[in-house]
């Protein structure tokens, strides 16, 4: 334990991965993600959207995916993060915005993730995969 503070990152990557693919595989729901996003420090929302962006860029997601995602979102189409991810190729520029744009950035973020993932899982991974994220474990009741 020679590096505390890399360690906790590490261990808040994972929790934001968990979050993130579990609402994007239906076993969370947006507004419950949110919840956690918004109690969390702006420079750790800030360590989320640069996470989540990343989630999105490997899942190749499309101006047809961004539209549908904004549309589940509960964000308006023509706030900035919605406007960003709409674009062709899209912008992934949200970790920068201001603070007040993060839970808009989130809920975009993560409502495109999960058309892009749910179309992947359902094609490319039908059946077996060996992404770790796309074979979590049952949700655990937790108080
Ligand atoms: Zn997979």
């Amino acid at each position: 334990m020679t590096e505390p503070s890399s360690a906790v990152g590490r261990t808040f990557r994972r929790e934001t991965e968990l979050v993130v693919n579990e609402i994007a595989q239906g076993l969370r729901p947006l507004d419950d993600g949110v919840s956690w996003f918004s109690g969390l420090a702006p420079t750790r929302q800030q360590m989320v959207l640069q996470e989540v962006a990343g989630y999105a860029l490997q899942a190749h997601i499309t101006a047809a995916d961004g539209r549908v995602g904004v549309a589940r979102s509960g964000v308006k189409p023509t706030a900035n993060p919605s406007v960003m991810i709409c674009m062709d190729p899209p912008r992934y520029g949200f970790a920068g915005m201001p603070s007040a744009e993060h839970v808009k950035a989130f809920r975009v973020l993560v409502s495109v993730f999960a058309v892009a993932d749910t179309r992947r899982r359902e094609t490319y991974c039908k059946g077996a995969c060996g992404h770790a994220w796309h074979n979590l474990p049952a949700v655990s009741e937790q108080p």
